[in-house]
């Protein structure tokens, strides 16, 4: 079999639409193209047919109620509107917001927006294997905190975090708890009623969806979580989001949850096999490599590897014939050592001679091997090129 190059192992950044998807989604560009505001004629009823329809899936997806589900434009805009929102309401009761130190710039630079705007924030470290220590948000706590937003797992080493018991802790003072599940959703059972989460934020196009569709799912009852708007105008999604719906990106958003929630135990089988035969392909034959993060509770198909002696955006420059992401993220044209990987305590050399590897629906054996083979290449050839480098420890085995 002949392999298609370069080969796509970033499905953390994004994932291609399932063809099942594209078809669902089809006739709502053309035929099926009303305004799912519009009362008055069936093109009108039959796009609100369409994204009612949508929702309940969705809803019964996470074990929510069809109201509790507000459409945006992903998870960057839910995750906005649950902090800002929250955060505004309840200026009352609180101005305190606790966060972990490893969730997305979707949270982590909201967050701090608010804090120039005179809200209170902690940044809650988490320990050297990525998890947020329940115990830390605890102490966090003041008698001013509303909300805790702390991810369901991470998109950059993958780990999973303690939702259940971090959304306990705020249940019981009456606090409000945010999840972002972007990465989590698909990949392992989140239901609302099983864990105590009041707004959860997931996005289209990490599974196998369209891009500029997500969904806040927003609790309705104890409590009834109440959200300031970001947006005013014809007071759509219950006024929470004005704005014309994106009938086909909800359909579609609508059909790759269902495909994600029946594949989901093969698919997670299948991932996890390829991304272990990927990191002792590497581990096995390369000195100076770590893993980054705890494998005992992670992302299915997330492997996050620490090159000694290695620049990652060099070596990825290097091996065109692999998509990947190296450690580091461009902020405002600048490369700087990932957040994520400096909470776990990687120095930003480490941090830099890091690499994401995300694996998803299509990767297949042939693609793994080939890539740990390149991989493998690519890091002798640079540590080559680097002679003051020992040519490292030997590769940690799993922690
Ligand atoms: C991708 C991602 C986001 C941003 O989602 P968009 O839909 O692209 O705005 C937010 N949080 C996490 C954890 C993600 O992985």
């Amino acid at each position: 079999m002949t392999l298609k190059l370069p080969i796509y192992m970033d499905y953390h950044a994004t994932t291609p639409v399932d063809p099942r998807v594209l078809d669902a989604m089809l006739p709502y560009f053309s035929e099926k193209f009303g305004n799912a505001a519009s009362v008055t004629h069936v093109y009108g009823w039959e796009a609100q047919e369409a994204v009612e329809k949508s929702r309940s899936t969705i809803a019964a997806s996470i074990g929510a109620e069809s109201k509790e589900i507000i459409f945006t434009s992903g998870a960057t805009e839910s995750d906005n509107l649950a902090l800002r929102g929250v955060m505004q309401a309840s200026r009352a009761r609180g101005n305190h917001l606790i966060v972990s130190s490893i969730e997305h710039r979707a949270v982590l630079d909201c967050a701090r927006q608010l804090e120039t705007e005179g809200f209170a924030v902690t940044f809650v470290p988490v320990d050297a294997g990525g998890k947020v220590d329940p115990e830390y948000v605890r102490r966090a706590l003041t008698d001013q905190t509303v909300l805790i937003s702390v991810m369901a797992a991470n998109n950059e080493i993958g780990t999973i975090q303690p939702i259940r018991t971090i959304g306990q802790l705020a249940r019981e003072r009456g606090i409000l708890f945010h999840t972002d599940a972007s990465q989590a959703v698909g990949k392992m059972r989140l239901d609302v009623n099983d864990i105590p989460v009041d707004l959860l934020s997931l996005s289209g196009h990490k599974i196998y969806g369209p891009k500029g569709i997500g969904v806040l799912y927003v609790r309705r009852h104890r409590p009834r979580v109440k959200l300031t708007p970001l947006q005013f105008g014809g007071g759509h999604e219950q006024r929470l989001r004005s704005g014309t719906l994106p009938v086909p990106l909800i359909v579609g958003l609508a059909q790759a949850i269902q495909i994600a929630d029946s594949e989901m135990e093969t698919e997670s089988a299948r991932t996890a096999t390829l991304r272990d035969r990927l990191m002792h392909a590497i581990l096995g034959t390369l000195n100076g490599v770590r893993v980054n993060g705890t494998l005992t509770s992670r992302l299915p198909n997330n492997l996050n590897l620490a090159f000694e002696g290695v620049d990652g955006e060099g070596l990825l420059t290097a091996m065109k014939d692999v998509a990947l992401s190296s450690g580091s993220a461009c902020s405002s044209a600048e490369i700087e050592p990932s957040h994520v990987l400096k909470a776990i305590g990687l120095s930003d050399e480490l941090a830099s001679g890091s690499i994401r590897f995300g694996l998803g629906r299509w990767t297949t054996m042939e693609e793994v091997d080939f890539v740990a083979g390149r991989i493998t290449e690519v890091v002798e050839s640079q540590r080559r090129l680097r002679p003051r480098h020992p040519n490292g420890a030997p590769s940690t085995p799993v922690n």
